[in-house]
């Protein structure tokens, strides 16, 4: 295994043939990143799925039916025509990095002077008896989403186990739909490591609300019964359902790297710049993990801009042009019309407050020993988001009794 390249590395230069392999998000951002930053040489993307669309909306308005498979794509054929951005639809199933080389399933041999691994994650499994059944549903690609619409009809009684972003969303929108839905996860309440517990509870009592039946517990088996699934928890208690969902994050597929001998770590390890252990490999998106020049080892995202992100750093690396500034972590979730925003950490070392509004928590704040804000989550406060990670790029002080008062406008302490 190689060590990360060094930071010194020639860059390939704007005249190099890039091979991206994965047209989501990140890849797609590093094909575009590359053309408006003037690069000249050959891209192509190739991706089983063929022309890059967005994941986000196929647990939230796809899955709603109020945007089609055209509404997700992130370009469509003409784009990719107008900015030579060649698509191969195909799978690669080897990769050789000395050679400058990537060979699909079908034993076609692409060739390139750089390669980029935006491959993203697989759904995870549930590793209990039933788990692998293949009428247990995920959610990560479009024909998932479309599979799950057949199956969401009124009354449709749906099980979803884990009730993280995803397991959240999907339970908004089936319900939306008239589904019957009874949502499971471990943690009381799910979600703390992202919003903090104050904001966490606030969101999962709101399921409730809602009318979707939430229980705390590990499902131990999933046995299939005709037309029917049983979740047997731990507890001892069964549930019923015409449907599982199954939502408990991914796995990052770094297959590819790991054959081609790159150093992988719970994800690809790549420097600041995306570059990999090898020099002609850079990797993107949700398969990648940093290691900063400092040497941590930061935990891999799993989010969109850090996709998006991610693609412009390794574009503007490869053509040798400046590190855009690094902004702290951002995502974004939407359920039972509620808008959910979070920004940097709110685990780490430090203390929380929470701002209330009407007695109603709206916001937490992670904050350090020297008054430096570190992590901020918003439940419909997507402007104060906005400058709370202003507050934090810019390693501007704090005081957390302003955090706290309602009347504070965040913009200000901004500046
Ligand atoms: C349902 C859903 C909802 C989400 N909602 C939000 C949200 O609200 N907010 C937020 O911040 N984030 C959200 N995310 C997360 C966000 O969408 C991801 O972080 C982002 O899509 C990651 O992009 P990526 O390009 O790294 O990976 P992916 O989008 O997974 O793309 C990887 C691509 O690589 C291809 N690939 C894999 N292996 C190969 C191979 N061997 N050869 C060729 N191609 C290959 C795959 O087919 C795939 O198209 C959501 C994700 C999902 C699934």
């Amino acid at each position: 295994m190689n060590p990360v390249a060094s930071h010194d590395q020639a860059a390939p230069g704007p005249e190099a043939s890039v091979l991206i392999i994965g047209a989501g998000l990140a890849g797609f951002s590093v094909a575009r990143q590359l053309r408006s930053l003037g690069h000249t040489g050959g891209v192509r993307i190739v991706d089983p799925e063929g022309l890059p669309y967005d994941r986000p909306p196929l647990s939230k308005a796809y899955l709603l039916g109020h945007t089609d498979q055209a509404g997700l794509l992130l370009a469509d054929a003409a784009w990719c025509r107008e900015h030579e951005v060649e698509i191969l639809t195909g799978t690669v199933a080897t990769v050789r990095p000395g050679a400058g080389e990537a060979v699909l399933a079908d034993g076609t041999a692409l060739a390139a002077d750089v390669l980029v691994l935006a491959t993203g994650g697989t759904a995870r499994k549930l590793s209990i008896p039933g788990g692998d059944l293949d009428t247990v549903l995920e959610l990560r690609h479009r024909a998932d989403a479309d599979r799950l619409r057949t199956v969401l009809r009124p009354g449709t009684r749906l099980a979803i186990i884990g009730a993280g972003l995803i397991g959240a969303e999907t339970a908004s929108a089936a319900r939306e739909l008239g589904a019957v839905v009874v949502l499971i996860d471990p943690m009381d309440p799910p979600l703390v490591p992202a919003v903090g517990p104050e904001l966490a509870r606030r969101l999962h009592a709101m399921h409730t609300e809602k009318g979707i039946t939430v229980v705390t517990g590990i499902p131990e088996t999933i046995t299939r019964d005709g037309e029917h699934h049983r979740i047997a928890l731990a507890s001892g208690e069964q549930i019923t359902a015409d449907a599982v969902l199954v939502g408990v994050g991914i796995t990052p597929n770094t297959a590819l790297a790991e054959s081609a001998g790159l150093e992988v770590d719970g994800g690809i390890i790549v420097d600041e710049r995306q570059r990999t252990s090898h020099r002609r490999v850079y990797a993107v998106g949700d398969c990648a993990r940093t290691r900063t020049t400092g040497g941590v080892l930061k935990r891999r995202a799993e989010h969109w801009e850090n996709a998006m992100n991610s693609g412009h750093q390794a574009a503007s690396a490869i053509i040798g042009g400046d590190a855009p500034a690094p902004r702290a972590d951002w995502f974004w979730s939407d359920r039972h019309g509620v808008h959910v925003e979070g920004v940097g950490s709110l685990t780490a070392p430090g203390t929380t407050v929470i701002r209330e509004a009407d007695g109603v928590p709206v916001m937490a704040f992670r904050v350090d020993g020297e008054g430096y804000l570190l992590g901020c989550a918003a439940v419909d406060g997507g402007l104060a988001v906005k400058a709370a990670r202003r507050i934090i790029d810019r390693r501007i002080r704090v005081d957390p009794a302003q955090l706290a008062d309602p009347a504070v406008n965040l913009k200000k302490l901004a500046r």
